[in-house]
């Protein structure tokens, strides 16, 4: 026996699951097309919304501002690691959002980790979706607060939650995702702040895969519903429909100012690149010129989920351009994409723990960057597939 055999048996237990995850590698830049462990293929699963991850003008901008910065940041924010990029960046991207204020992280991850760990402690409660991102919760648990799950995408259940533990508390954050990134669909914004309000409780939206998508011209969750200045905290990322990488928190400036102060990844990790922040300038200044892109990001999604329905494919509870193919089993799925795979589709399988066992499912994700013909190819490709394992 060796102390390491468990480690063993537990990944063979998930390779006999087929839990096990291969990942598969990418030989070229992002797009409709990707050359995945050296065969080219059509991409239907990264997370490139707008097809901004290969975007001359970012591109541009990176070169650019990697000519004039070099490419390391060489400290953390706080001590010599802020440029006037970073700078700029924040003050755009409060405009761009309508907010108060925006601080960057190196990520959506740091970024909800750092905002609940700095506002909550073991003296206070979360009340957060039971479907909310690993990230939330994983940053619910650092902070010490007591986790109080409510059932997903529910006020009247987030209210019970909050009566029941009326006076056990200090302060409260109430958590939920703006767009569930399994499923694709959208938290009922408005409800639950109404609830946050009666109670006056912290409001927080994880709105990772509705920056860049929902909202007039990509400008989000809070814009799509039109609460500006109603949610207190709305993090976002900049590695989804932004095209390049690192997380925001827009808010309440004094919510933004305590983060400068006390949010932990931004004090002890150093920042995104010169040209990250460079990169994700221009992908703002292509937002706000024009909306062409989130344009057709809807129009192309809207068009395969209906084909897909159209082909008897069950597509969940989507309401965004994520196309969930629910399948069930995680074998099943599994088997799904690696037929997908061979008819030079790259979709691939999720399944626990990132969704609930007997949830498997294929996660299509559309982009701007398809055009109508890649989507028919696609949906040929499903159509062949979905026929041959007899899931239509
Ligand atoms: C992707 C995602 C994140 C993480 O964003 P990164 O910038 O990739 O770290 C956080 N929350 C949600 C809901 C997400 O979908």
């Amino acid at each position: 026996m060796s102390k390491l055999d468990w480690l063993t048996q537990e990944i063979d237990g998930l390779k006999d699951q087929g839990l096990y995850n291969r990942i598969r590698t990418i030989g070229s830049a992002q797009g409709a097309r990707l050359i995945v462990d050296g065969k080219d293929v059509l991409n239907f699963c990264s997370n490139n919304y707008l097809g901004l991850a290969n975007h001359p003008k970012l591109i541009e901008a990176a070169k650019d501002a990697t000519k004039k910065y070099g490419v390391g940041p060489a400290a953390v924010r706080t001590i010599a690691g802020t440029t006037n990029l970073h700078v700029e960046l924040e003050k755009r991207l409060a405009k761009f959002k309508g907010a108060e204020d925006v601080i960057t992280f190196q990520s959506g991850f740091t970024a909800n980790l750092g905002t609940i760990s700095a506002l909550i402690t073991k003296e206070d409660v979360i009340f957060s979706d039971r479907l909310n991102h690993a990230s939330i919760i994983d940053g619910c648990r650092l902070s010490g607060g007591r986790i109080i799950p409510y059932d997903h995408n529910d006020p009247t259940a987030l209210e019970a939650a909050i009566k029941e533990n009326a006076g056990t508390y200090r302060r409260a954050l109430i958590v939920t995702d703006g767009v569930f990134s399994m499923d694709g669909d959208i938290a009922p914004l408005p409800a639950l702040y109404e609830v946050a309000k009666k109670y006056d409780i912290l409001f927080m939206v994880d709105d990772a895969h509705g920056e860049g998508v929902l909202g007039k011209g990509g400008r989000g969750i809070v814009d799509h519903f039109d609460l500006h200045g109603k949610v207190d905290i709305e993090v976002g990322t900049m590695s989804k429909a932004f095209g390049v990488v690192g997380g925001m928190v827009a808010g309440n400036r004094v919510i933004i100012e305590w983060l400068r102060q006390r949010g932990r990844p931004f004090l002890f990790s150093s920042a995104v690149t010169a040209p990250d922040a460079a990169a994700c300038l221009a992908a703002v200044d292509l937002l706000e010129e024009s909306t062409a892109l989130v344009d057709k990001l809807w129009d192309n999604a809207k068009y395969f989920k209906a084909e897909m329905k159209k082909l008897g494919f069950d597509t969940g509870v989507s309401e965004t351009p994520i196309t969930p193919i629910m399948l069930g089993e995680a074998p099943l799925a599994q088997q799904f994409s690696r037929e997908l795979f061979e008819n030079g589709v790259f979709a691939m399988s999720i399944g626990f723990p990132t969704v609930a066992k007997g949830k498997a499912r294929i996660r299509v994700m559309i982009s701007a960057s398809h055009e109508k013909n890649d989507l028919d190819k696609g949906l040929e490709a499903f159509a062949k597939v979905g026929k041959k394992l007899g899931v239509i």
